[in-house]
């Protein structure tokens, strides 16, 4: 499985960091992962926020968010559309079940004519 994460929506805010009380250099970040392997991908439904302050290189835990950050926080997650979780077959993956499905349909066509010809 390969995980790969996706930064869906990036934001620069002019908070003060509670560490270093910068202004600059606060930046939102919602990411959401998705897992493939060479039969699906996989979106998860989860979404993770990262605060990070570029100023003193440090990432800000919701712990010491104040109200400010709070507030900006509760209107940048209105600003995005996350991507649809759930699982993706590739091609080697619909073939496989295709398959399958028809060996199902085979062998329940074929049990019902046999059945047939025992009554
Ligand atoms: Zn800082």
């Amino acid at each position: 499985m390969i995980a790969k994460e996706f930064v869906i929506h990036r934001a620069d805010i002019n908070n003060h960091c509670p560490n270093c009380f910068s202004a600059r250099g606060m930046v939102f970040s919602f990411i959401q992962n998705q897992k493939e392997n060479s039969w699906m991908i996989r979106t998860e439904k989860e979404i993770q926020e990262q605060l990070f302050c570029q100023h003193c290189s440090q990432e800000i835990y919701p712990g010491s968010w104040d109200d400010a950050i709070e507030r900006v926080y509760a209107y940048q997650k209105k600003c995005f559309t996350p991507m649809r979780s759930g699982i993706k077959l590739k091609k080697k993956g619909k073939i496989v079940l295709g398959i399958a499905l028809a060996l199902v349909l085979g062998g329940l066509s074929l049990w019902l004519s046999l059945g047939n010809v025992w009554q």
